[in-house]
This record gives structure tokens, C-alpha cells and sequence, in this order.
């Protein structure tokens, strides 16, 4: 009913050498393969010539970030207009690194979601605990609360044509996986949280898993029914891990 969906976050590297030699192996280990829609979110500086190299392919493309502000004097911000206009389909939003990093709080994140929906494209929302809030049992009120403020800001019906990931931080490149079951509860209880406002935006929602996802532990992540695939961080930067990692989905 979901059509599975793996993004890969490359996150702050590459080089066009590089980049390029991924791609090929990516293109060439999908080859017709007909599972899961696959997105890449390359650095800005190298977005162009992903979609170029990416001419014909089924592969969409995505940004790591977007600025909260529409267009104007904010030197250094990439408007979500310059980003549609030279072909990303998806954004990131809200990725704890920018989060935790650049100190983006939840009323940014939540203007960047909606700057991403008005312009047409996909956001695609990170939500996470981190380990204290884990162990202290606060999980599920850390990610309802994450929820909650991007659809105070956003309003009503926010969630229809829009991607969530929850990416427990404490499993963010640390090798640290969650299991199934402690990833299946959160994503059931963000589903569930959706489906209060609307049962149907709720069962389309796809809702990705991200953290320490690899070739070895893709395909248990997928067999639960409310995981509907990956951002895929590390993993995402072989060829070869990345293409067992869209093929798991099926
Ligand atoms: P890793 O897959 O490297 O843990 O990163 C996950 C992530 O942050 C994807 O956005």
C-alpha cells in the first residue's frame, strides 16, 4: 500500500570524483529493479550534477537543508524556490545534527517543513530521542512533541504529502541500532499520533527509519509493518551497501 522508500544522507561528503563513482554503482546495482522509490541528498554545492549525472534514472533528488526564509538578504541561505527550480524533489528537515549542531529549534524546523510544502516538494521530517531521554523513558513525549510543534506551526493536514524519519540520535553513526521492536513502537506511535487528525494521511505517511541502518540489518528494520524504509547516513556512501540496503525493502 506504502510504496517503500530509502534516502541517502550524504551528509557532508564526497567530492565530484567521488560523487560520480558512487552514482554509477548505485545506477548499476539497482539496475530495473522495481521495489523502492530512491532519493539522494548530496551537499548543496554538488546537487546540480547529481541530477544531471541522474538524467533518466527512476533516482530523485534531495536536499540535506533549506532556509526558513523565503528569498532576500540572508547571506548564505538557499531558498526552497532555488532548490525546486533546479530539480530536488525532497528536503531534509530537522536532522538532529542541525538540530543539535546549529542550535535550529522546533519553531525553525517547523517554518523550513512549511517553506518545503508551499514550494511543492517533499519534506522530510526527522524526529529523535536522545539516549538520556531514552533511558529516562521520555522517548515517545520527546518525538510527540516534535510532532506536535511542526503542526501548531504548519496546521491542519500538514502531514499529507510529507515523509517523517525517527532517528533515535544514541543510533546516529555510532553503529547502534535500534532493534525492530523498539523502532516498530515508535513508528506506530507517530502513525497513531498522525492518524488522530486523519486516519487516511496516516496510512500513506510513509515513515523511515534512520540510524546505523546497513546491508546487515535493513531487512529486519523492513519486515515491520510501520517501517516504510531508511535515511541512510554512512551506508549510504558505498554503492554497494546502499543498493542491498533499497533492495531489503522488497
Ligand atoms: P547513519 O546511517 O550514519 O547512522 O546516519 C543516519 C542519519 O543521520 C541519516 O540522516
Amino acid at each position: 500500500m506504502r510504496q517503500p522508500l530509502v534516502i541517502g544522507n550524504w551528509k557532508m561528503n564526497g567530492s565530484s570524483e567521488s560523487i560520480s563513482a558512487l552514482l554509477s554503482g548505485v545506477v548499476a546495482g539497482l539496475g530495473e529493479s522495481d521495489g523502492a522509490k530512491v532519493a539522494v541528498c548530496p551537499s548543496f554545492v554538488y546537487i546540480p550534477s547529481v541530477i544531471a549525472q541522474l538524467q533518466g534514472e527512476a533516482i530523485e533528488v534531495g536536499a540535506q537543508n533549506v532556509a526558513e526564509q523565503q528569498s532576500g538578504a540572508f547571506t548564505g541561505e538557499i531558498s526552497v524556490a532555488m532548490l525546486k527550480d533546479i530539480g530536488c524533489r525532497y528536503v531534509i528537515v530537522g536532522h538532529s545534527e542541525r538540530r543539535a549542531l546549529f542550535a535550529e529549534s522546533d519553531v525553525q524546523v517547523a517554518r523550513k517543513f512549511i517553506q518545503v510544502k508551499d514550494a511543492g516538494l517533499l519534506p522530510v521530517l526527522c524526529v529523535g530521542e536522545n539516549l538520556a531521554e531514552r533511558e529516562s523513558g521520555q522517548a515517545l513525549a520527546v518525538i510527540e512533541a516534535q510532532l506536535q510543534a511542526v503542526l501548531t506551526e504548519a496546521g491542519a493536514g500538514c502531514f499529507e504529502s510529507a515523509v517523517v524519519a525517527y532517528e533515535p540520535i544514541w543510533a546516529i553513526g555510532t553503529g547502534k541500532t535500534a532493534t525492530p521492536e523498539q523502532a516498530q513502537e515508535v513508528h506506530k506511535y507517530v502513525r497513531d499520533f498522525i492518524a488522530r487528525e486523519s486516519k487516511s494521511t496516516a496510512d500513506k505517511l510513509q515513515i523511515l527509519y534512520g540510524g546505523s541502518v546497513k546491508a546487515a540489518n535493513a531487512a529486519e528494520l523492513f519486515a515491520q509493518q510501520d517501517i516504510d524504509g531508511a535515511l541512510v547516513g554512512g551506508a549510504a556512501l558505498s554503492a554497494t551497501e546502499f543498493v542491498t540496503i533499497c533492495k531489503a525493502t522488497n
